[in-house]
């Protein structure tokens, strides 16, 4: 039986099987990639705790093969391959990247990105885990992304082959999407996961002296405009309950098509820089771990050019102290004015 949509009408398929050719259907081009290059490196500062110590962060985007799976909001397929990665490319893309640092220290985290999962042997076959292994000895830690589908699958692994290439093996934290608690929504995103699933990847990680971190989305369509901050604040929550140290939250972007097409029948609207700034504010206040709010693009969500540079320097410093800053009073538009 359908049910009407939390928001706005759609043709989005209630019938989560038609819901892939939905997804695909809407897609634009992907982007010519080469599996034997990174698709970027670069570094950056990340809090380690909560006074205001920061590590440097290598982040390198491997170039991989596309996520087995169609979830609506998903744009990372645009540079990614259709066909499972060679043997061999993964260790040569992490040998380019490290050697673009070469002539400085070594940053103690690494963060391994490849637009899907570490664990799926599709994009990282497991005869290269120890060859990436050895190029990871010298770090402290290592961030990989990953559905919860395979992280039972590849977890171990990767850490026995740690365990053999180093002596001192970084320790692994995974970093896995749970996107949204709301209900309805977190069906319609077609992610194919459940919060039970969620909370039992988690459990597993840290049963396996592993840490976790997750994504949490800012306004994902189906989720009412009033209802953004709750909900976003509500998954921060959830996935600190269920052993997450680390959140991060992400603003619900368009490009991929799909969100285009829901955007046109008023099923989904990007967030606002201030529901960013209230959903920080609140899931910092949880004061169960760090959060961060995605600061990447953010003029596409502000509504105010004059004061977006002192609102984006204030979300930077929220993520670097992790405590509260003072919100912007803004003379050039009312939105939100110091108390
Ligand atoms: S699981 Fe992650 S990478 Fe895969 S389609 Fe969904 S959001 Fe994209
Ligand atoms: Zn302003």
């Amino acid at each position: 039986m359908s049910r009407p949509f939390p928001t706005g009408p759609s043709d989005y398929p209630v019938d989560a099987s038609s819901r892939d050719a939905w997804v695909l259907a809407r897609r634009g081009n992907r982007q010519d990639v080469d599996v034997w290059q990174p698709q970027a490196v670069f570094q950056e500062d990340e809090p380690a705790d909560g006074a205001g110590s920061v590590k440097a962060v290598l982040t390198v985007i491997l170039t991989s093969r596309e996520c087995p799976w169609r979830c609506l909001m998903c744009d990372l397929w645009r540079h990614t391959t259709p066909g499972p990665v060679p043997q061999g490319a993964i260790p040569a893309q992490l040998e380019r990247a490290l050697g673009q640092i070469a002539a400085g220290p070594l940053p103690p985290v690494i963060k391994l990105y490849n637009s899907g999962s570490f664990f799926d042997p599709m994009a990282v076959p497991p005869a290269d885990y120890l060859g990436i292994a050895r190029r990871l000895a010298g770090f402290e830690r290592v961030i990989l992304e990953s559905h919860p589908a395979f992280v039972r699958r590849g977890l171990r692994q990767f850490q026995a082959a740690l365990a053999e290439a180093t002596p001192t093996p970084p320790r692994i934290e995974v970093a896995m999407g749970l996107e949204t608690v709301h209900p309805e929504a977190l069906d319609r995103l077609n992610k194919r996961m459940t919060l039970t699933a969620f909370r039992a990847a988690t459990a597993f990680a840290r049963e396996s002296a592993a840490d976790v971190r997750a994504f949490v989305l800012l306004r994902p369509p189906f989720v009412p405009e009033e209802e953004a901050v709750g909900w976003a604040v509500r998954s921060v929550a959830f996935a600190f309950e269920c052993g997450v140290s680390v959140v991060s939250i992400i603003p619900t972007r368009q490009g991929n098509g799909a969100l285009e097409a829901l955007a046109a029948t008023g099923a989904f609207a990007e967030p606002r820089l201030t529901q960013l700034e209230e959903a920080l504010e609140a899931a910092q206040a949880l004061q169960q771990g760090r959060v961060f709010a995605d600061t990447w693009d953010l003029e596409r969500f502000s509504d105010c050019a004059v004061c977006l540079p002192v609102r984006r320097q204030r979300l930077v410093e929220m993520n670097r102290m992790q405590r509260f800053v003072p919100p912007v009073a803004c003379r050039a538009c009312t939105r939100r004015q110091a108390h």
